[in-house]
């Protein structure tokens, strides 16, 4: 083809060109002197982003599932009984994560579309006053329904209950999208990757853990080793790491938190908003609904958009792949078939949510969805013309 694919999955996303000349670089050497020199700071940075100050920061090879695993393992002792939400694709894999990690998972089964319920987390936790829950899970932003929680709330709800367990959030489609605050939100172990906000290709978790998860991991007795926190603990105070890490993925990380740093982390969740409103703008025109059942819930990084009953999401997605070049993401389990999603985190701009836009549109009419032409398109198109501000062209 052509031009150039639209990638519009919500992730990997999108690798900005100083990011990726960043990572295309000769092998280097991971115990060379003056390494601490780069990543010590690199370490800080990213304590501003997890917004946290008493925390530590996890660089491990590994994807986002790879700092679920890290997360519970270093903390938990085996049988451990642990708080969860199923709502979704993903916080079901953690869900089927910490069982078959033979943690005991109390799962609050919850309709997707809906956000973390914390209302029953808290009589939940009220009801327990043995203290057997040790950990609270929860899912920020729910990638497979478009369903974004507040982790604040959930926060203030645990210390409503007056209740110690740990709280773990799994960020990996929205820390360094939208808010996040560690410290402030009592967050103990926030887990995120680097193919999603952070726009760098698969290959890190990027987790923090608070003081108290790291007290924690001292007596965890679960079975780690790669994953252990103790070994990175101890190298990275000098600056290095207990095997060799991918060189090429933290030159890339430097260069993205570097852009985020730049960009300054409000405006860069103001652009997220803004980016989904006229995303959502574009459904509401379509006459189509989304996947979260409630505004509230409706996520800034990622739209799953609801086809008509009778119609096949999947054929959408193979049409607009096929046809048009544009990767939209598709339903995952219970929602297969019924939604498709619009990717809208990490490098974009509004021309490029407007291919996504068009792209979607045009396939749902291809495969019969009874859609206006150009109703979307128009809806997003007069949003962002009248909201938007002027582009910053800084030569990059
Ligand atoms: C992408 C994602 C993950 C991790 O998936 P990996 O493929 O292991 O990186 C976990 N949780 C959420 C919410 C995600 O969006």
């Amino acid at each position: 083809m052509t031009g150039t694919k639209c990638l519009f999955v919500p992730g990997p996303t999108n690798v900005p060109e100083d990011v990726r000349k960043a990572i295309d670089m000769p092998m280097e050497d991971h115990r060379a002197p003056d390494l601490p020199q780069f990543t010590l700071p690199l370490f800080e940075d990213l304590k501003k982003i997890f917004k946290t100050q008493s925390g530590q920061v996890f660089l491990f090879p590994a994807s986002g599932t790879g700092g679920w695993e890290a997360a519970i393992t270093n903390t938990l002792n085996p049988g451990d009984k642990v708080l969860a939400s199923r709502l979704g694709q993903f916080s079901h894999l953690w869900i089927d994560l910490c069982q078959r990690m033979e943690l005991d998972v109390e799962v609050v089964e919850c309709e997707w579309g809906t956000g973390v319920p914390a209302e029953e987390f808290g009589k939940r936790l009220a009801a327990d006053t043995n203290h057997e829950i040790k950990a609270v899970l929860a899912t920020q932003n729910e990638t497979a329904t478009g369903v974004q929680s507040d982790i604040g709330g959930l926060r203030a709800t645990i210390d409503a209950a007056n209740h110690p367990a740990m709280l773990y959030v799994d960020g990996v489609s929205s820390i360094g999208s939208v808010d996040f605050r560690m410290d402030e939100w009592g967050v103990d172990l926030a887990v995120s990757g680097s193919q999603k906000g952070f726009m760098l290709p698969a290959g890190l978790a990027i987790m923090a853990a608070s003081q108290k998860a790291l007290e924690a991991s001292k007596t965890a007795t679960m079975r780690r080793c790669y994953f252990d926190f103790k070994d990175m603990i101890a190298t990275n105070a000098t600056g290095y790491f207990p095997y060799t890490p991918p060189m090429s993925l933290l030159r890339g990380l430097r260069a993205s938190v570097d852009r985020m740093l730049n960009e300054g982390l409000d405006n860069i969740f103001a652009r997220h908003n803004y980016h989904a409103e006229g995303v959502r703008r574009a459904v509401e025109a379509w006459g189509l609904t989304l996947c979260a059942k409630e505004t509230k819930w409706q996520s800034d990084t990622v739209s799953a958009i609801v086809v008509p009953d009778g119609h096949d999401a999947n054929a959408v997605i193979q049409r607009a792949y096929h046809r048009y070049g544009l990767s939209l993401g598709a339903g995952l389990s219970v929602v297969a078939g019924k939604v498709f999603r619009i990717g809208h985190l990490g490098d974009l701009n509004e021309l490029m949510l407007m291919s996504a836009i068009a792209g979607a549109e045009m396939a749902m009419r291809d495969v019969g969805i009874p859609i206006e032409a150009g109703s979307g398109v128009a809806a997003a198109e007069e949003f962002y013309r009248l909201n938007g501000a002027d582009m910053e062209m800084a030569a990059e």
